[in-house]
């Protein structure tokens, strides 16, 4: 099998460190939009006191995660926050009291069968830990006999992040729990956790732990960038190819990250819905850099503030190097999906300078769905909607390596984003055509019969 990615500096500064619980700060920012689909909606007014795991906004559709307190306190005032994606999010700002007094009404899930299992995941507010936070109960709404594997994704391929490895070195229980429902309900032939192979203390703790989870098994897999991707993942430990336009699910397979599924598991075990985030805090302006338990909401702010700094920072980060979203404020609060906060002094920020492409071959041969990334740019620049669209730029999944290995320095990554919102408008356009026109030839029919 060949394997798809490529070497990055690991910088894993902060595996060996256990998590430290933050300070509560003075207030919390949480956001309605934190998973893919519909913004939850408040169930909340201004002045309302909450708890902690208290519901603040319930789904706000069929794809979509409620969105639970992580502090007590008060709520002071629903605001507009600019979110990373440069539009604007309802979020429920609360001003804490520092008691973390928990809510009375919390009680473990009744979960005897497969439906009462999704709805605890959906009630827990689970969303996909490891990406864009596609809420996991909606994942997880399959039969049993569409289910052959199911892949647990602890390969954590960015470099410096550390969250899901202290997951599993904390609470490698959890996770074999939240491994035994699964295979209580769906029955997959095999569990396969996935954990690169320069974990060797997470293989060992997940291979005791999940020793009598039936048809669970580690594969280590090697450290290359990005292992963790779902398509890449699937790939090296099942050999099958998630075909274009077709979910995981199309080949048989589950994939959750690994964090999400302790939560999961906490969450049947106590009552307590995702509230609060293990956060990586580390880059080039940090003092100290570690990973921390924050409330989801804490301000980026709060949380360097915490962790100290030694130069100002000049970018700041949800996420790893590679596919992290640059922050346009340190109000940004952490979400349920950010695993890491990296802040970068100015040598590290700064925009390499860029020259043209030598037509090397480079970018095209690191990228693991073998697509042809400067083809993407030159038909962007020359606005070529439909060679986009031949291309295949819609499979790109933004993970930056042909970027990282083109020697021009060219900002690949960043105009594929370009390309495919270029493409979604075309395609757009397009729809509405087709619309316009069988719309004519309906009304053509009518008049002439
Ligand atoms: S084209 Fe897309 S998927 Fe391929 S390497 Fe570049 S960013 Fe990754
Ligand atoms: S790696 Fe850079 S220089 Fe080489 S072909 Fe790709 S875009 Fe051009």
């Amino acid at each position: 099998m060949k394997l798809h990615g490529i070497h990055v500096p690991h910088r894993k500064n902060t595996a060996d460190a256990a998590p430290v619980r933050m300070p509560v700060p003075a207030v919390i920012t949480v956001p309605m939009s934190m998973n893919i689909g519909a913004p939850a909606q408040p169930v909340v007014k201004v002045g309302d006191e909450v708890k902690v795991g208290q519901l603040i906004a319930q789904a706000g559709g069929p794809v979509s995660a409620p969105i639970h307190s992580g502090v007590s306190g008060k709520v002071k005032k629903l605001d507009q926050v600019l979110s990373s994606n440069g539009r604007y999010d309802t979020a429920i700002v609360i001003e804490t009291d520092g008691e973390q007094r928990v809510c009375e009404d919390l009680a473990p899930p009744q979960v005897s069968d497969l439906d009462s299992f999704v709805e605890a995941v959906r009630a827990s507010g689970s969303v996909g830990l490891g990406g864009a936070g596609f809420p996991t109960s909606i994942k997880l709404k399959v039969k049993p006999e569409q289910v052959q594997e199911i892949i647990i994704n602890g390969a954590e391929c960015e470099p410096y992040i550390t969250s899901d490895t202290r997951t599993m070195l904390d609470d490698a229980e959890s996770i074999a729990q939240g491994a035994a429902l699964l295979q209580k309900y769906y029955a997959a032939q095999r569990v396969i956790m996935a954990i690169e192979d320069n974990k060797p203390q997470c293989i060992q703790r997940m291979r005791q732990a999940g020793k009598d989870v039936p048809g669970f098994e580690v594969a280590a897999l090697p450290a290359i960038y990005p292992q963790g991707g779902e398509k890449v993942v699937i790939f090296h430990t099942t050999g099958k190819v998630v075909p274009e336009g077709k979910l995981p699910i199309d080949v048989g397979v589950l994939v959750l990250n690994c964090t999400t599924l302790a939560i999961i598991a906490k969450y049947i075990n106590t009552g307590m819905p995702l509230v609060e985030k293990v956060v990586t805090v580390d880059g080039s302006a940090v003092e100290k850099p570690q990973n921390v338990i924050v409330p989801v909401g804490t301000s980026m702010k709060d949380v360097l503030d915490f962790c100290g700094l030694k130069a100002e920072p000049r970018k700041v980060m949800y996420g790893g190097p590679m596919m992290g979203i640059s922050v346009p404020s340190l109000d940004a609060p952490v979400m349920k999906n950010t695993n890491a906060v990296l802040a970068f002094a100015e040598r590290e920020a700064a925009a390499p300078a860029t020259t043209p492409c030598i037509r090397c071959g480079r970018c095209a041969a690191s990228c693991p769905l073998k697509l042809q990334p400067a083809s993407f740019e030159t038909a962007y620049r020359n606005n070529e909607p439909e060679t986009l669209k031949a291309l295949k730029v819609n499979l790109c999944m933004e993970c930056g390596c042909c970027s990282y290995v083109c020697p021009a320095k060219r900002p690949l990554v960043q105009v594929h984003k370009l390309s495919k919102a270029m493409l979604n408008q075309y395609n757009a356009e397009l729809r509405a055509q087709e619309e316009k026109a069988k719309a004519k030839k309906g009304e053509e029919v009518r008049v002439n019969g």
